[in-house]
């Protein structure tokens, strides 16, 4: 795992056998508050709404509604919360225009498989865990783990969890007890407002859900950052903190491991396939549709066959992309056409096969007749191209410019709209560099067409479908 810190952002590749498998990107700008937990003041108490202002160090004081505040639930508002009163509160929700930030007192500490809610008494399982055997055996786990670590305090267990050993959700445990303690020590300590728990920043969070014996080495590029990451990993998982290094070359490191060049690369729509063939993957706002095309066919084998394993190498790329370029959704594949049922199954279960990999929840619909594959897969953030880049306006996000055939019928017709259709002279066209030389081989067809002498130059100033027609 690299981690790239610079002027507004953190960036962190995750490399697996060599090769680039995930990207994650934070801005500064996208940052929110949204479950920072603060210590406050309560300014006013108005039992008429339910509802109390609490001073948490914004120009707007937070809201809070009764139903978010703890204690006697039948009680009025002005019977638990009295004005001057120091109070534990957690963002719910950002403020809008003139409104401050919702708070709400019943603080929660998420995790990767768990949530702690120390202000709570149950123990929840998601509903997307389905299967009642994992069911049970993770109520097993967690019992015994609230009993021995939380004092019978409440736990959320995430879909997440789902596969997770009984190590791992202990860590966790005491990952999220160690983090309340510290809370609670905070308030104890400082006067409000303050700031007492952030959600992690992105190298914290990469540090949260993916750091194990099976990661190899953090390398992180930053001084401060190393720092804190292994700070923070000594608190869960002492043993790896030595894993945790600081990148010193004067090289940056995410152009020492190429990773800058397979950025660029995110961008192209056409991958190929290692054998021929190859995918297109074109993401819309709605859902994402990716296109299998096949290389050419040797001679040796069937048609079928040939198909069949460009099918499954796709498979494995497409599973590979979608990782990579953070794709959530709905997304359909459309494989080449296989007219064995056998086939069609083998290409399915080699994508299942691949997607496993994938952290993010995949589910996978069956294989059509016309080998159409369906699938969703869970969007926690922008994909990154989506981040990276905006509509095109030289195309208008339709990925599609004028052709140069297009263009040269279009600027005759205006030449001859300039001229009156009246022969002699000469006219200069600046064009685009690729529009140039496109016309290069159509510059006889043009001079006749439009009965001047033409002189066609380049100009790197110009888009595509820019030109400039000049009367000599
Ligand atoms: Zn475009």
């Amino acid at each position: 795992m690299l981690a790239n810190t610079s002027f507004e952002e953190t960036r962190i590749a995750i490399l697996e056998n060599g090769r680039l498998a995930e990207l994650h990107w934070e801005r500064k700008s996208s940052q929110n508050i949204v479950g920072n937990i603060y210590k406050g003041t309560v300014e006013n108490v108005l039992p008429g709404i339910s509802s109390a202002f609490v001073n948490i160090g914004f120009d707007k004081n937070a809201y809070l509604y009764i139903s978010d505040v703890l204690g006697d639930k039948g009680a009025a508002i002005d019977s638990t919360l009295k004005k001057g009163q120091q109070i534990m509160v957690q963002v719910a929700k950002e403020a809008i225009s003139t409104k401050g930030p919702k708070v709400t007192m019943d603080v929660t500490l998420p995790g990767r498989y768990l949530v702690f809610t120390p202000f709570q008494t149950y123990v929840g399982i998601s509903k997307h865990i389905a299967e009642a055997e994992e069911r049970q055996r993770l109520e097993r786990i967690v019992d015994r783990l609230v009993a021995t670590h939380l004092g019978g305090k409440g736990l959320v267990v995430r879909t997440e969890a789902e596969g997770a050993t009984e190590e791992e959700l202990e860590l966790e445990v005491k990952y999220l007890l160690a983090a309340w303690q510290q809370i609670q020590k905070k308030f104890e300590d400082t006067p409000p407002p303050t700031l007492l728990h952030q959600d992690l920043s992105l190298a914290l969070q990469i540090a949260r859900d993916i750091m194990s014996e099976q990661v190899y080495v953090y390398m992180v590029d930053s001084k401060d950052v190393q720092k804190e990451v292994i700070h923070f990993v000594e608190g869960f998982a002492p043993e790896l903190k030595d894993r945790v290094r600081f990148y010193e070359s004067k090289t940056p490191i995410f152009k020492a491991f190429n990773i800058e060049r397979e950025i660029v690369g995110i961008r192209e729509t056409k991958v190929p396939l290692p054998n021929g063939g190859s995918i297109v993957i074109q993401e819309a706002e709605s859902l994402c549709a990716i296109d299998v095309n096949t290389g050419r066919f040797t001679g040796s084998k069937s048609q079928e066959e040939t198909v069949t394993s460009t099918n499954i190498e796709a498979a494995h790329m497409v599973a590979q992309q979608l990782r990579l370029r953070n794709i959530g959704g709905i997304i359909v594949v459309d494989f080449i056409d296989m007219r064995k049922a056998s086939n069609r199954q083998k290409v399915m279960e080699a994508f299942a096969e691949a997607c496993k990999a994938d952290r993010a929840k995949i589910r996978i619909l069956p294989i059509t007749r016309l080998g159409l594959i369906e699938l969703t897969r869970e969007r926690k953030r922008m994909s990154t191209a989506a981040l990276l880049t905006s509509e095109c306006p030289e195309c208008r996000g339709s990925g599609r410019v004028l052709s140069s055939e297009t263009l040269r019928i279009k600027i005759q017709r205006e030449i001859f709209e300039m001229t009156g259709g009246r022969p002699g002279g000469s006219i200069r066209v600046l064009l685009h560099p690729d529009v140039a030389e496109a016309f290069r081989g159509q510059h006889g067809v043009i001079e006749k067409n439009v009965q001047r002498s033409i002189k066609i130059q380049i100009d790197p100033q110009l888009m595509w479908e820019d030109y400039r027609i000049i009367l000599e």
